[in-house]
């Protein structure tokens, strides 16, 4: 199962690809995790990519190209893969087009999860009350600018899979186990 999780912060992406994790037993590919992590070690990309992260705006598409090349080539991602939060940019929806045609391997869909914007802020703002600040772009400010850049960056890639056939769209609004009962329905058609 070659999979891909579209939506904007906060519609639970990331939740349900946990879920997903377990049902289908194939890895939860998160640039947000990745980048998140190599921001924590100091490492030169973690250096580089800190306060651009911290301001909502989206790395460049060649840094996250190549770190999604890198972690498709492992050993893990053979049986397939959850992408959340990769593409964000048609760019990248090309560039990961390339990397999969390299492999002959194809995507199995593209699931949009909705929800509407003030649920966003709200489960945002909770995300962070919950964690106690860990993340830095997890507050109203940032947020807001992390949906105004999903709307003109990311929002696009709807449109781009679905002229492939590949996009299926649910309603995150629902709660959780619904969301991922209908996320699976969507695969299974
Ligand atoms: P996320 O955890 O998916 O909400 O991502 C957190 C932040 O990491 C985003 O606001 C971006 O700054 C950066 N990021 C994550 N994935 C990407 C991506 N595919 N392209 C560019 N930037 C990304």
């Amino acid at each position: 199962m070659r999979l891909i999780l579209l939506g904007p912060p906060g519609a639970g992406k990331g939740t349900q690809a946990k879920i997903l994790v377990e049902a289908y037993g194939i890895p939860q590919l998160s640039t947000g995790d990745i980048l998140r992590a190599a921001i924590a070690a100091r490492t030169p990309l973690g250096l580089e990519a800190k306060a651009i992260v911290d301001r909502g705006d989206l790395v460049s598409d060649v840094i996250v190209n190549g770190i999604v090349s890198e972690r498709l080539d492992a050993e893990d991602c053979k049986p397939g893969f959850i992408l959340d939060g990769f593409p964000r940019t048609i760019a990248q929806a090309e560039a990961l087009d390339e990397m999969l045609d390299e492999k002959g391997v194809k995507l199995d869909a593209v699931v949009e999860i909705k929800a509407d914007a003030d649920e966003l802020v709200r489960r945002v703002i909770q995300r962070a009350k919950e964690s106690g600040g860990a993340r830095a772009d997890d507050n109203e400010d940032v947020l807001r600018k992390r949906l105004g850049v999903y709307q003109d960056q990311t929002a696009p890639l709807v449109a781009y899979y679905q002229s492939k056939g590949l996009l299926k769209t649910v309603d995150g609004m629902e709660p959780v186990e619904r969301v991922t009962a209908a996320i699976q329905a969507a695969i299974a058609q």
